[in-house]
């Protein structure tokens, strides 16, 4: 059995499950694969060869009842202590915008809520207008540092029963 991390549509984990169990998700067109298993292991049927996943994400957004803060701009830029999370520059309250990590136009195609905790962060203009409308990685953007994760104050955190695979590196911070 191969531990597995499934991902909700808006890339927040969600949780870890076998392959047989992401394999299924994934045939039956609930998720699709986003990493594949690091040492290449394959699942062979008399009709084809499907690659071992290590992360999938859901195709649909699945609502998940969280625990902690209830979302607001002003508790975004609390969070993040008025900084751009994106060149690093103090900002005051009048500055300081809000950026959708996945835009918003993105967020509303897929039925996924923009404003939520992990999905903005407090940015300056000029980084927001920079972005644009893009995904993060098509920005070419990064967080300014490294280890920076927006997520809800006092979140419920992902338990993990099994250890966790180098390639969830990614999606979870680990230690
Ligand atoms: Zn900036």
């Amino acid at each position: 059995m191969v531990p597995v991390l499934i991902l909700n549509a808006s890339y927040e984990p969600l949780h870890v499950i076998d392959h047989r169990r992401a394999l299924a998700l994934i045939a039956s067109d609930k998720a699709e694969l986003i990493e594949r298993a690091r040492d290449g292991r394959e699942v062979r049927s008399p009709s084809t060869r499907l690659p071992v996943p290590s992360v999938i994400r859901l195709r649909r957004y699945v609502n998940v009842p969280q625990r902690g803060a209830t979302w607001s701009k002003a508790g975004v830029l609390a969070r993040d202590k008025m900084t751009c999370v994106y060149c690093g520059a103090a900002l005051m309250p009048k500055t300081a915008t809000i950026d959708h990590v996945l835009p918003q136009w993105y967020c509303k195609r897929h039925h996924i809520p923009a404003n939520t905790w992990a999905n903005t962060v407090t940015a300056c203009r000029a980084c927001q207008s920079k972005k644009g409308g893009r995904l993060l990685h098509e920005s070419g953007m990064k967080f300014y540092d490294p280890n920076y994760e927006p997520r809800r104050p006092r979140a419920n955190y992902l338990v993990l029963t099994w250890s966790a695979n180098s390639e969830w590196r990614e999606y979870i911070p680990l230690p």
